[in-house]
């Protein structure tokens, strides 16, 4: 993979422009990627981003999102459109299976392909050019950096700033997180002083939600959450049954995770919600607890050290015990 900034000499050139994401996008991987596509426009780059799958209702306020194709509904136009295409920017995930049904036409496209995150343990050798740094609040900031290191800042919108503060904002649990370094501060005052609107950002992605989650989350703290202070973590538990009596959409069980760190001496946090396909887990510690390695680990994942997920194909009370029985081997850990 050569380095990223070999592409600088090369983006005033115009191209035909494939930009993707992982399953499910998020603010940071919606956001990065609305970003990257406006200021590519600008070049006179014909661009599109494809989502491997639906997302969440609170993404669909983002600038130029009604543009992106879901895949999963129009997979014959989204294989054309790849097809023909000159460059593909991967972002926000590091390895084609992220991208679920959408990987097998990733992995067997012609054309460079580029990539942009911030995960661990890349899988380098099937791209062409790229950055991967660990170190990175979020994709969001790197699509800054790159914009800023081609020297184009000038070339930053309204609206590439709003998607680029949703991004950094949402993984970086509203500038909470370690990953908050001062580059990321430094940013958002750039973005500030071009014009963004952060309240705006914020009431989009975090008051955007209808009653039933809201009292779907005050079920789950109260009737689907175990606590052990024994291993200082706490298990969170969502069956079908719950999804359909509360009719949760993409998207509202996103944060759930979190709320269990707020209680005092938790060090691990773990959800597991029973999709439809598979039972998905949501891992987040505090210190020095690594959940990505534990998720590679025990349940087919990854992520970052604080933030992982993974996923079981066993059923939720299986998967659940699974979890309980290997939790023993951390105890000195989690002290
Ligand atoms: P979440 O719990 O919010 O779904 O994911 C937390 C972090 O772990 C995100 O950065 C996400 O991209 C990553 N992640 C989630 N699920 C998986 C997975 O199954 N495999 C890998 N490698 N990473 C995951
Ligand atoms: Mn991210």
């Amino acid at each position: 993979m050569k380095a990223i900034q070999e592409l600088y000499a090369l983006i005033t050139e115009p191209r035909k422009v494939v930009i993707t994401t992982h399953q499910k996008p998020d603010a940071d991987a919606m956001g990065s990627s609305l970003a990257l596509s406006q200021f590519l426009v600008q070049f006179g780059h014909q661009v599109t981003v494809i989502s491997p799958t639906n997302w969440a209702g609170w993404l669909n306020w983002m600038p130029d999102v009604n543009k992106v194709v879901d895949f999963e509904l129009n997979r014959e136009k989204a294989a054309t459109i790849l097809n023909e295409a000159d460059w593909l920017f991967c972002l926000d995930f590091n390895i084609f299976h992220r991208a679920k049904n959408l990987a097998p036409l990733l992995a067997s496209a012609s054309c460079t392909k580029i990539l942009i995150d911030h995960h661990q343990e890349p899988d380098s050798v099937n791209f062409d050019y790229g950055i991967s740094d660990i170190g990175k609040s979020s994709t969001c900031e790197m699509i800054y950096d790159f914009i800023v290191g081609s020297g184009n800042s000038d070339k930053i919108t309204i609206p590439m700033t709003e998607c680029l503060y949703a991004g950094v904002m949402a993984d970086t649990g509203s500038f909470r997180f370690p990953s908050a370094h001062a580059s990321v501060h430094t940013m958002v005052a750039a973005l500030k002083e071009k014009g963004l609107k952060h309240t705006k950002v914020h009431e989009h992605i975090y008051d955007n939600f209808l009653e039933t989650r809201m009292r779907f989350i005050g079920h789950v703290l109260l009737n689907r959450m175990d606590v052990s202070y024994e291993y200082n973590t706490a298990l969170i538990s969502i069956s079908k049954k719950d999804l359909l009596r509360y009719q949760i959409r993409t998207g509202d069980t996103e944060g759930l995770v979190n709320y269990p760190l707020s209680i005092q001496g938790i060090k691990l946090a773990a959800l597991v919600i029973d999709r439809d396909e598979e039972r998905k887990w949501s891992f987040r510690s505090k210190g020095d607890f690594d959940v990505n390695t534990f998720a590679r680990k025990h349940f087919e994942g990854g992520g970052h050290f604080n933030a992982a997920g993974g996923r079981s194909s066993d059923s939720l009370e299986n998967t659940v015990q699974e979890f309980i029985k290997v939790i023993k081997e951390y105890a000195s850990q989690l002290q």
